[in-house]
């Protein structure tokens, strides 16, 4: 069985990647591997982000890994918070803070428009590929749904009522930015290990 590092400290993206991914595809943790190091994102996009992580990882393991950046898009904040998605409220893994703070920003706007994208990157020692995956949606007028993480609460996917936060994590991954890349990831991997 292929064992490939997924590289992330999050363990919400592990819980979630470990319900999307074929049973073929084994994925191990950081965590799993005692890998305490924070992972690094200096860069100006996601995908910069990605590719990042993921030479860490392979630095460290010289093993397959993929690694993974993601971000929300507010259209009437031109894109922000973006690549500073983690960091918008200064505040590192502060979701509350986050949620509040966009939230704030977007009390005087009508378009609530907004999407997130997530960047996989994968690395072997033949080849560094990239994935892609975007969800469309808009920003919810308050924080609601106790499930998922990050901006969940605050996000509502086109065509549903719900946050992302009041859906099971099944349907979240039916559609999510990340599940989308991995799928793409997924069937690329799998044409060309098995
Ligand atoms: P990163 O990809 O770990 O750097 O995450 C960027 C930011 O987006 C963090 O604040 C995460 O909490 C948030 N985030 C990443 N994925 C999701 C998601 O699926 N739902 C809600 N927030 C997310």
């Amino acid at each position: 069985m292929n064992r490939i590092i997924f590289a992330t400290q999050n363990q919400h993206k592990v819980k979630e990647i470990s319900s999307i991914l074929h049973p073929g595809i084994n994925s191990v943790s950081l965590a799993d591997l005692g890998f305490l190091e924070e992972l690094l994102e200096t860069g100006s996009t996601l995908t910069e982000n990605a590719i990042q992580k993921a030479e860490q990882v392979w630095d460290s393991f010289k093993l397959p890994c993929i690694s993974e950046d993601t971000g929300l898009f507010v259209k009437a904040l031109n894109g922000a918070p973006g690549v500073f998605t983690a960091r918008f409220a200064q505040r590192e893994n502060s979701s509350l803070s986050n949620n509040d703070l966009l939230l704030e920003k977007l009390l005087d706007h009508n378009d609530r428009s907004a999407y997130f994208e997530t960047c996989i990157c994968y690395k072997d020692t033949a080849q560094t590929k990239l994935f892609y995956g975007r969800l469309d949606g808009t920003i919810s007028i308050g924080a609601k749904g106790l499930q998922g993480f990050g901006y969940d609460p605050i996000f509502i996917p086109d065509t549903y009522i719900q946050t992302l936060a009041e859906i099971d994590l099944d349907k979240k991954s039916e559609m999510s930015h990340r599940s989308l890349a991995f799928k793409s990831f997924e069937k690329w991997f799998l044409a060309q290990f098995f």
